[in-house]
């Protein structure tokens, strides 16, 4: 029987391996495709044929002299006996893919990519919905925190205006015009205290609407600055605190809405005073600035946290040491502060050391519309 290398012939072998390669795509031409292949012989156990060349000289049972780099032949991707209708195949056609791994990597890229584009789409989803999530129940919390203190500072006042009413009809009371006056004062008073948390909650659905309208005006900053802070001296002396004005301004007329503007000052007084638990020291100062006036309310409070600052611009947002050292509040005022102080075009800067005191900065410029 003739010797596998005599029935091969290589130009035919070749020949019909790049054709049925072709056939299926595979274009040797292409760098990413080149292959090596060759014909391993069963019974000399060697490589006889490699890349078309015969490498095995066959004769004195010679080891084989490769001509070729046949390394990896010995390790193919692919071999096939040849001649297979044989009771044993006489040998095997190796074939073997050197940029292999590339060709598998390149053809994954694309997977790959996709997958981790996919994976990277679903987790930015999944991050966005837990922050709404959050973000809502924050809110809900704080809206929560909103009724149950709306509720309070209501109650005390209708409690007290029931109690001072009850004790007016009564007949001791009623001989007696000082008395009468008296408690007539505390229900004028608290109702004042309830008329003005009314007044805030309206001014916060104000901003909600968003379609209020300034009604502008020329306004003198020191005359509302002397006019929030003679309201607010009382309660303030009444601790032993002070009320001071700097008024440095030299011109101190802006355009704006008086109603807001008074409402932006008297909140950050109000506040000034609230979170100012000893003596308060509270003052105000005016300065000109290239555009307009700058007016910074100054106290010596607790002060607010660098996390706190951050936030407490927003809607219902209250520093939890608010609640713990029991000051009333809605957490509305700074964030209306804050609208009606980017709706006059000016702004809102808070500076603040805990424990030391905080500085609320406003800047008006002197038009509103340039
Ligand atoms: P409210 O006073 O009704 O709680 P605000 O919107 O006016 O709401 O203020 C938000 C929070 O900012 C307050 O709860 C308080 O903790 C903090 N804050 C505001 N002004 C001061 C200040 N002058 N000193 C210290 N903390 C302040």
């Amino acid at each position: 029987m003739r010797s596998l290398e005599e029935r091969i012939k290589v130009g035919d072998l070749d020949l019909i391996i790049r054709q049925e390669f072709e056939k299926r795509g595979i274009n040797p031409k292409n760098s990413k495709f080149k292959f090596h292949y060759g014909i391993w012989s069963n019974e000399k156990n060697v490589m006889i044929i490699e890349d078309g060349h015969y490498v095995y000289d066959g004769f004195d049972n010679k080891p084989p002299v490769p001509t070729y780099n046949t390394s990896s032949l010995y390790n193919p991707d692919n071999s096939v006996p040849v001649f297979h209708n044989a009771k044993v195949p006489p040998g095997e056609l190796r074939v073997y893919f050197p940029n292999r791994t590339n060709i598998i990597l390149s053809s994954l890229w694309k997977n790959a990519t996709g997958t981790a584009l996919f994976a990277a789409i679903i987790l930015s989803c999944f991050a966005y919905t837990l922050t709404v999530i959050f973000r809502q129940k924050k809110l809900s919390e704080m809206k929560t925190d909103f009724i149950n203190n709306m509720t309070h500072e209501f109650k005390t006042p209708i409690a007290t205006i029931s109690l001072a009413s009850d004790s007016i009809v009564s007949p001791m009371i009623l001989s007696n015009p000082e008395k009468v006056q008296r408690f007539a004062n505390i229900i004028k008073q608290e109702n004042k205290r309830m008329n003005s948390q009314v007044e805030k909650v309206l001014q916060m659905a104000l901003l909600d609407k968003r379609d209020f309208s300034l009604k502008l005006t020329e306004l003198n900053l020191h005359e509302i600055i002397q006019a929030a802070v003679e309201n607010i001296s009382l309660r303030v002396e009444k601790r032993d605190g002070v009320v001071k004005t700097i008024l440095n301004a030299s011109r101190p007329s802006i355009e704006g809405d008086l109603t807001h503007v008074a409402n932006v000052i008297n909140n950050l007084l109000d506040n000034a005073d609230k979170y100012s638990p000893d003596k308060p020291e509270i003052t105000v100062i005016t300065r000109n600035i290239s555009n307009g006036v700058e007016v910074t309310v100054q106290d010596n409070g607790i002060g607010i946290s660098k996390e706190a600052r951050k936030q407490i611009f927003d809607k219902f947002y209250r520093v939890p040491t608010g609640n713990l050292h029991d000051v009333k509040g809605f957490g509305l005022g700074l964030s209306y502060v804050k609208a009606m102080m980017t709706a006059h075009k000016g702004s809102v800067e808070v500076k603040s050391e805990p424990g030391k005191g905080s500085s609320f900065v406003l800047t008006f410029p002197f038009q509103v519309e340039a």
